[in-house]
C-alpha cells in the first residue's frame, strides 16, 4: 500500500476531504451529530419508493429527473426548468462550484460556515476569502462587497445556526451583481426565511435545498437547486459531463412523494422546532451559552467545560454531538434536535456532568 500515492494524479497530493460526522452502530446510542430528523419520512414517501421497486427497476431513471423538479417547482412557484436535481446537495453544490466559482479572482465565504466548501475549492483549485463572522456569530453582508469570483453562505448558517434576514440576501444580491450568490438552505425549513421568492428578480442567485433535513431523507440522497434558467442550464452542462443519472428511480419517487405530504412535513418541522426552543432553555438552565437557532440544531458552549471533554464524556454516557476542532468554535458544540426523548437523554447526560 506504501506505494498506492505514486499511482495518484498529482492533484491528489495534499488533498483534505471533508469528515462527515460519524455513524457508528451503538445499540441504544442518542444520535444527534449529524442533524438528520429525528422522524422517519411520509408514509406516502415509503409507499412511493415500494411501488417504484416494483416497477422498472431494470431500466435507466429518467436522466432530466422531470416528475422531482416538477413537484419542487410547484411547491415553490417556479418552472421545472428553474430547477435542478442531484444526488444530495453536496453533489449539487459540487456542480455549482465547478459551474460558477471558477473565476479569476477568489470567491467569499464566512469564515465558519459548512466545511465541505472549503473541500471543493481544494478539489477546483478555487481560492477562497474567508470573511469572519462578527462578535455575536452572524455574517455581516456590508463586508462581502470586495470584487470576487463569487459567494457562497449557508442561511441558516452552519454550525451556528443563525439565520439571514431576506432583505441582507438581497444586499448581497445587488453588491455582487456580476457574480453568483449562492444561498445554501440546507435547515431553511426550521424557521429560516428562503430566497427562491426572489429568484425572478435576480439573475445571479443560486439557492440550494436538501431534503435530508426537514423532509428526513437523509438516507435516499436528493437535493436541488433552484436559479433563472441559464444558471440551471450550466449546472446541467456540468452534470452532464460526469453523470447523467445522479437520481435513480427510488430517489425520485420517494422525493416527488414527500413533497406530495405538506400536513406531514409541517407538522415534523413543528415538532423538532418545539424540542429545539424546548433544549434551548433548559440548556441555558445548565449554564450553557446558546446561540439562537433557527435551523435543527444549536451550537452551545459552557463557560466552566472543555467542549472536546464534554463531547468525549457525552460519548461515554452513549450521546453522540458533533465538536469541530476548528479555529473560533473549538470551545462549541453543535447538538442536533433530537425526538423529545433523545433532547432528555441529553438534558440528563448534561445535568450529571456540568453540575459534577
Ligand atoms: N449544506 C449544509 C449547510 C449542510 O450542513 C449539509 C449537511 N451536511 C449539506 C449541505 C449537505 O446535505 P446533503 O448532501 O445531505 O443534501
Amino acid at each position: 500500500m506504501s506505494d498506492a500515492p505514486s499511482f495518484w494524479s498529482p492533484a491528489l497530493k495534499g488533498l483534505v476531504p471533508y469528515t462527515p460526522g460519524e455513524q457508528p452502530a451503538i445499540e441504544g446510542l442518542v444520535k444527534l451529530n449529524t442533524n438528520e430528523n429525528p422522524y422517519p419520512p411520509s408514509p406516502r414517501v415509503v409507499a412511493a419508493i415500494t411501488a417504484a421497486a416494483q416497477d422498472g427497476l431494470q431500466l435507466y431513471p429518467d436522466p432530466q429527473a422531470v416528475v422531482f423538479r416538477q413537484a419542487v417547482a410547484s411547491w415553490h412557484g417556479l418552472d421545472a426548468g428553474q430547477v435542478f436535481a442531484g444526488n444530495g446537495s453536496d453533489e449539487v453544490l459540487a456542480y455549482a462550484f465547478f459551474a460558477f466559482f471558477r473565476q479569476d479572482r477568489p470567491i467569499l465565504m464566512p469564515d465558519i460556515s459548512y466545511s465541505f466548501y472549503k473541500v471543493y475549492c481544494a478539489l477546483y483549485g478555487i481560492a477562497a476569502e474567508l470573511v469572519p463572522l462578527d462578535a455575536e456569530m452572524r455574517i455581516d453582508v456590508a463586508q462581502y462587497e470586495a470584487p470576487c469570483g463569487g459567494v457562497v453562505i449557508a442561511n441558516p448558517n452552519a454550525p451556528t445556526g443563525t439565520g439571514l434576514p431576506l432583505a441582507d440576501i438581497e444586499k448581497l444580491l445587488q453588491q455582487q451583481s456580476r457574480r453568483v450568490v449562492l444561498v445554501d438552505e440546507a435547515y431553511v425549513d426550521f424557521g429560516g426565511e428562503s430566497a427562491i421568492g426572489l429568484i425572478q428578480r435576480y439573475p445571479n442567485l443560486l439557492v440550494v435545498q436538501t431534503l435530508s433535513k426537514s423532509r428526513s431523507l437523509a438516507g435516499l440522497r436528493v437535493g436541488f437547486a433552484a436559479g433563472q434558467r441559464h444558471l440551471i442550464e450550466a449546472l446541467e452542462l456540468v452534470k452532464d459531463s460526469f453523470n447523467s443519472y445522479p437520481l435513480d428511480r427510488l430517489a425520485m419517487a420517494g422525493a416527488a412523494a414527500a413533497y406530495g405530504d405538506k400536513a406531514y412535513f409541517e407538522a415534523t418541522c413543528a415538532a423538532v422546532i418545539a424540542s429545539r426552543e424546548l433544549l434551548a432553555s433548559q440548556l441555558q438552565d445548565l449554564g450553557f451559552e446558546v446561540f439562537p437557532s433557527q435551523a435543527n440544531f444549536l451550537m452551545v458552549r459552557h463557560p466552566g467545560h472543555d467542549a472536546a471533554t464534554l463531547a468525549a464524556a457525552l460519548r461515554e454516557k452513549r450521546v453522540l454531538v458533533r465538536h469541530f476542532s476548528l479555529p473560533r468554535i473549538e470551545q462549541h458544540l453543535r447538538i442536533s434536535i433530537g425526538t423529545p426523548e433523545q433532547c432528555a437523554a441529553l438534558v440528563a447526560a448534561c445535568h450529571a456532568l456540568v453540575r459534577r
